[in-house]
């Protein structure tokens, strides 16, 4: 089934989940109506953003990221050993200084994804504290944005394309520049859900 007619039907589930109490007095169905509670309607809201996401992922959120990138680039990550880790500083240095999504990878699963206004300082960082994401990873990529005032927008959304073990989505509207286009999503389907079907 096409994922907007799934979208649909669940929305639609939802409303009779709601209404089968009231259904239940003029219809004659045997056994008890299904119980809609708090837990129901979450699990339904969590459900529909999933569905969102991967509708919006087919639907323009690629280009979108591609339009605030400026390059992308990867390297192998090799031992930890400091000849090791000189390479990598020097292979991020000759990126030259943008603000950056970074990821670390194991064969094609994304580990983890990050933004950094200085990726030098930042790998710099992961090398110093010994990271499990360079231990356990083989790969890293690197995305370099055209203005730092990508980068809230550029990270929630590579987080949505990427699907890394670690990261949980967090929406991108803080203090980071422009909003993610799919937690506006989310947040819009959870609002009108929740006050639609309020519950005390
Ligand atoms: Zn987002």
């Amino acid at each position: 089934m096409a994922l907007s007619n799934q979208f649909v039907r669940k929305l639609d589930d939802l409303w009779h989940t709601r209404t089968a109490n009231i259904r239940s007095l003029v219809t004659r169905r045997r056994g008890r109506p299904r119980e809609f509670s708090k837990e129901s309607r979450e699990n339904c809201i969590y459900e529909l953003q999933k569905l969102a996401t991967k509708i919006l992922l087919r639907s323009g959120v690629r280009r979108e990221f591609r339009k605030v990138i400026l390059f992308s680039k990867m390297n192998r990550i090799g031992s930890l050993e400091s000849r090791e880790a000189d390479r990598l500083l020097v292979w991020a240095k000759s990126l030259g200084k943008h603000p950056t999504i970074y990821s670390f990878w194991k064969g094609k699963k994304c580990l983890y994804v990050g933004k950094a206004a200085n990726f030098v300082a930042r790998l710099n960082h992961y090398i110093a504290a010994k990271s499990k994401y360079l231990s356990s990873g083989n790969t890293i990529k690197i995305f370099a944005l055209k203005r730092p005032s990508q980068l809230g927008q550029a990270e929630c959304l590579a987080i949505h394309l990427l699907n890394p073990i670690e990261n949980k989505v967090k929406a991108a509207h803080q203090a980071w520049g422009k909003s993610c286009q799919i937690c506006e999503f989310h947040d819009l389907i959870r609002d009108e859900l929740q006050s639609l079907f309020r519950m005390k």
